[in-house]
């Protein structure tokens, strides 16, 4: 069986562009319990849309946190 696959990215009904356009993960903010990416249409550049990234909520403060979970995304 074929993997289908995408370069990590959604697509989103752009309404510069009338038709669900690919769209770009532009990291916007990282919080305590996830980050906050912004999605881009990668043709107009508008923000379509955002998504909070959650991570396993972990109220235990006992845990140390990883910094080396945090990953680079694609230059902006
Ligand atoms: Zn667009």
């Amino acid at each position: 069986m074929r993997q289908f696959r995408e370069f990590s990215a959604t697509h989103l009904y752009c309404p510069n562009c009338k038709a669900s356009m690919p769209v770009r993960e532009v990291l916007l903010l990282v919080l305590p319990d996830g980050n906050l990416y912004d999605y881009r249409c990668l043709v107009c550049g508008d923000s379509l849309g955002t998504k909070k990234d959650k991570k396993n909520i972990n109220i235990d403060t006992t845990k140390e946190r990883r910094p080396n979970e945090f990953r680079r995304h694609n230059s902006y």
